[in-house]
């Protein structure tokens, strides 16, 4: 049991890995940024790169010089602070996120 919970505690969440594959396709990051803005060290991003074949493919991308740059870069939600690929000037990675700053700014009021 003991193991398994310390498995847990290593691996890289789902969202972090979404995250960073997005963020790879931003040609105006290093992915010495992405690491220090997802807070992910060495060994993480490798365990992350040999599982989840778009965070490789993106590297390898990277290497060859072929990432197709991506129309906007990656923003961060400003409510669930989530990393997306923003529409225009979109400031929230969904309308549930929108509506979410809407009604924490009504309450401040
Ligand atoms: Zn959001």
């Amino acid at each position: 049991m003991d193991t398994d919970h310390a498995a847990d505690h290593e691996a890289p969440s789902r969202v972090e890995e979404t995250a960073v594959a997005l963020l790879l396709r931003s040609p105006h990051l290093e992915v010495g940024q992405i690491m220090e803005l997802m807070d992910i060290g060495d060994r993480e991003f490798r365990v992350m790169a040999s599982r989840n074949g778009d965070i490789a493919q993106r590297l390898e991308e990277r290497r060859l010089g072929t990432l197709r740059p991506i129309k906007s870069e990656p923003r961060r939600c400003k409510s669930c602070r989530e990393w997306f690929v923003p529409y225009g000037h979109d400031r929230f990675c969904s309308d549930a996120c929108k509506r979410t700053a809407r009604f924490a700014q009504c309450r401040k009021r």
